[in-house]
Formats: structure tokens, C-alpha cells, sequence
């Protein structure tokens, strides 16, 4: 959602990523979607075992595909994992846990098929492949990072793109707990040398320090962007839409408008405005 681009927009998505992930592209692109759903097929090098992240919409053909990507390499589906509730992420996930006989973790209890549920904190171990789960709501509620430190890289889900910047999907996201994941984001891959950003959609980044400060900027700008529309007399989202986001794809705009709504309760909360 910006004319700026953080990631290369001439890298190319799906394949292997790093040594422990392949992205599987699904079809659905669009807009919001960029090039379409990444889904992410984690697993240790040498183990019969692989998890998936995001299986991404119903498209019976991309799950196969994504069952196929295991098989293929004699790794055997043993868990699904969800960064967070929307349909481009996880519409599929009963199917593809009926294909795979897998559990589906969720932060989101309604998202779950089986008894274990996921949230910030845990590590889980998948045949020796170490997934460290961090809470990073704000997109969403229910949004989650996951921490793959042997290559140094997280799973992002939206929380951040590979290309442009995403939405805080108000009234759920909420601005204040996305720029709190964004600064806790930020020291733990100061902290862990994570140097590779695995996105729900859009190119890989290899400098993830880079990227999150970049989206931390952006929001502020655009932060200000909002507080200024307001006392230039805008009074309602779709107002403040159409002054700050003018550079913006006009088919962004009802995202934008959730987005401009979670910054004018930011400012609200924060007695700015
Ligand atoms: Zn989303």
C-alpha cells in the first residue's frame, strides 16, 4: 500500500528460500494479494518431516501442489501452522489438513482443527526443525511471527509484505499493538541475526532490520499525514483516504480506509486529535 518499495521488485517468487524453506506461490493474485499467497513449507535438512505455513486459499490444485513440493523431496506433512485467520491464508487449511492428516495451529481457537492451540512464546520442534512463535498482532488479533533462527529468518505472515507495506485491518488490528510488534520485531532480530524476511506475499527480503524500520517510518509518516488531514478539516476516513492515499491504487482504498480508521482511533486514544 505505497509507491515505496522496500524489496526488489524484480526477485522472483517460490522456490527455495533458505535452507529450511520453500515457498509454494498460490494463484490468487490481486492487489491486496500482490503476486498471490505464499505458502511456506519449512523442514530440517535430512528429516522425513515438514511444516506448512499458510496453506493459502481453497484452490484443491495449490494444495496438492504443496503436498506434491513434500513428497517430492521425501518429507512427510506432519503439521499446519496459520500466521493469522484471513481467507487468502487459511480459507484451505481444513482441506489441506484432510489431504495431509494434519492438525491446524492457530492463535485463533476458531481457526484450529485438533486439540493444541499456538500463541507467542512457544517453541515447537518439528523432527529437529526448532520454530520459535512470537505474538505480533496489530494486522490482526491474531497475527503471528515465526522465528526459524537456524537460517536466520522469520515467517511474516502480513505483519510485514515482501513489496509496499500492508494494512492494520481495524476495528481488529489495532495501530498501537502494530507498531509495538513492529519495535519488538525489530530487537529480536537485532538480538538473533535475522537478516531474511519470509512474507505472506511478495518477494523474500534479505535484510529484515532494513524492512521494519522502513515500515515503522512509513507509518509515521503517514501518521502525520492523517493528524494533519484532520485539522485541514477532513472529517470522515473516506476524507482523509482520498487526501493522503491520492498515490495510492484506487482498489486499494476500502483497505486503506480500515487502515485510516485504526490511525484516526490511534490518534484519538493518544488524545492527538
Ligand atoms: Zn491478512
Amino acid at each position: 500500500m505505497s509507491g515505496l518499495l522496500p524489496g526488489d521488485p524484480a526477485a522472483t517468487i517460490g522456490g527455495e528460500a533458505t535452507p529450511r524453506a520453500l515457498c509454494v506461490l498460490a494463484p490468487n493474485p490481486s492487489p491486496m494479494t500482490l503476486d498471490g499467497t505464499n505458502t511456506w513449507l519449512l523442514s530440517e535438512p535430512g528429516s522425513e518431516l515438514a511444516v506448512v505455513v499458510d496453506p493459502g486459499p481453497l484452490d484443491e490444485g495449490h494444495l496438492r501442489r504443496v503436498v506434491d513440493a513434500a513428497e517430492s523431496r521425501g518429507k512427510r506433512i506432519a503439521l499446519t501452522l496459520l500466521t493469522h485467520g484471513h481467507h487468502d491464508h487459511a480459507e484451505g487449511a481444513a482441506r489441506f489438513a484432510e489431504l495431509t492428516g494434519t492438525e491446524v495451529r492457530a492463535l485463533d481457537p476458531d481457526r484450529r482443527l485438533g486439540t493444541e492451540g499456538l500463541h507467542g512464546g512457544q517453541v515447537l520442534d518439528i523432527g529437529g526443525l526448532e520454530l520459535r512463535v512470537l505474538a505480533t498482532p496489530g494486522h490482526t488479533s491474531d497475527s503471528l511471527t515465526f522465528h526459524l533462527p537456524a537460517d536466520g529468518a522469520i515467517v511474516t505472515g502480513d505483519t510485514v509484505l515482501g513489496r509496499g507495506t500492508t494494512m492494520v485491518a481495524h476495528p481488529d488490528g489495532r495501530l498501537g499493538d502494530y507498531l509495538d510488534s513492529l519495535r519488538r520485531l525489530h530487537t529480536m532480530a537485532a538480538e538473533h541475526g535475522v537478516r531474511t524476511v519470509l512474507p505472506g506475499h511478495g518477494p523474500v527480503l534479505a535484510d529484515a532490520l532494513g524492512a521494519v524500520d522502513y515500515y515503522l517510518a512509513h507509518r509515521a509518516t503517514r501518521l502525520a499525514q492523517v493528524e494533519t488531514a484532520v485539522e485541514a478539516g477532513c472529517r470522515t476516513a473516506a476524507e482523509v483516504v482520498a487526501r493522503v492515499y491520492a498515490d495510492v491504487d484506487r482498489t486499494l482504498w476500502p483497505a486503506a480506509e480500515l487502515s485510516v480508521q485504526a490511525q484516526l482511533s490511534y490518534l484519538e486514544d493518544h488524545g492527538l486529535i
